[in-house]
């Protein structure tokens, strides 16, 4: 038993100060007071006095075997390590392939989302790639969602991109057809992570697909919605019809494109134009390669994407953009846990999954993290890590 009193809690709503109580995996409550007798049971407490208490972050994009560089072997980006993670204050990590469908497999994929959920965090994956037809686990993406506890979707599908494998509206829609069927039947949020390119047709597929089929919106998440003005104001329009845009964290400050804009700059602009936050999320891409580009598609320069832009970009939501801590953390929090039907994460409330971020209330550094009832990071040091990690 954990109890975490006296911290200002963030349910993402602002819930006031309150005591936790943690009873294994589950919060068992949150209270107003709470007196624990001197010869009780033996109690872990944790004094949050100056302190934020946020759920525990989602993160729902990452790389977490690595990927395929797009410059040649040595390109090939690592996997992730737990501590990683941790540091990042991510409790929940959904994980996908990308370009690499050859080297980079479903096998591989899965093997690592088992051993990071055995090491202490929670963890989904996408079956696929960039490629459709889709290359599943299974001998059919829909018998994966289905079978396999943990796969809830499909992706990184690619669009409108060089490296896609340029697949046809009718292929994507039928992609998005059975990702859903899979969904239904299995009661997982069964949805299409579509990588969205540069190619000036954008998210047109989504709109046709929303013009001529009756499949909802939000079976569809459009990632990498902020890459530029113009995709972004695209994002304007599905977000008025309810779709959910998907803004990406990681990015190459140094080699930004013209009209790039971060995800905090973006989450500013489609709030301005009346986008709803609940339809908004962030992730970050981690473990990525962040190839750019020159004029005439050469490859100039490589690097890699990481976890913590998750929560650095909404600090510079709050910092710089002016928006409300309440708001800003749902994008990483109870936004993502609705759109992928995360039943018992994203939020603090009794019966929820006891993962929570303590922050300090003035650096707004993360100080502790709790993932499914452990304390993984105390005081800024770092306690759950990785099998081949230093101890
Ligand atoms: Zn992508």
């Amino acid at each position: 038993m954990i109890v975490i009193k006296n911290g200002e809690v963030y349910s993402p709503e602002r819930i006031g100060k309150k005591n936790i109580v943690l009873e294994g995996t589950r919060i068992e409550g949150i209270y107003d007071e709470i007196n624990i007798p001197n010869d009780f049971i033996n109690i872990d407490e944790i004094d949050a006095e100056g302190k934020l208490i946020l759920p525990g972050f989602i993160d729902s994009h990452v790389h977490i075997t690595g990927g395929g560089g797009e410059d040649g072997f040595s390109s090939r980006t690592p996997e992730i390590q737990l501590s990683t993670i941790i540091k990042a204050g991510i409790t929940t990590i959904v994980g996908c392939l990308g370009a690499d469908s050859v080297c980079r497999n479903m096998t591989d994929l899965l093997a690592k989302a088992y051993a990071l959920e055995e090491e202490g965090v929670t963890t989904y994956i996408y079956t696929g790639s960039y490629e459709v037809p889709v290359k599943s686990l299974t001998d059919s993406l829909d018998k994966d969602i289905i079978l396999i506890e943990k796969i809830i979707g499909v992706g990184e599908v690619a669009v409108a991109d060089n490296r896609s494998s340029q697949p046809t509206y009718d292929e994507f829609v039928r992609t998005v057809a059975k990702s859903r069927i899979g969904g239904l039947i299995s009661g997982k949020a069964g949805v299409v992570n579509v990588h969205v390119g540069n190619s000036k047709e954008g998210i047109e597929y989504i709109f046709n697909m929303i013009r001529h089929t009756d499949i909802p919106i939000t079976q569809v998440i459009p990632t990498h919605m902020n890459r530029s003005k113009r995709l972004l104001m695209s994002g304007v329009e599905l977000g008025k019809l309810d779709g959910i845009i998907d803004l990406t964290t990681s990015c190459d400050r140094d080699c930004m494109a013209d009209d790039e804009l971060t995800a905090s700059e973006a989450l500013k602009m489609l709030l301005d134009n009346d986008v709803n936050i609940e339809n908004i999320q962030f992730t970050s891409d981690a473990q990525g390669s962040l190839p750019t580009f020159d004029q005439k598609g050469r490859l100039i320069k490589t690097s890699i994407g990481s976890v913590e832009s998750l929560y650095d970009e909404v600090r510079n939501a709050i910092s710089n953009q002016g928006i409300k801590l309440e708001e800003a953390i749902k994008v990483i929090t109870s936004n993502v846990a609705e759109h992928l039907k995360f039943k018992k994460k994203g939020r603090l409330a009794k019966d929820y999954d006891a993962d929570l971020v303590i922050i300090d209330k003035n650096s707004m550094e993360i100080t502790d993290v709790i993932a499914k009832g452990k304390v993984a990071m105390r005081n800024g040091k770092v306690l759950m890590k990785g099998a081949y990690e230093n101890k």
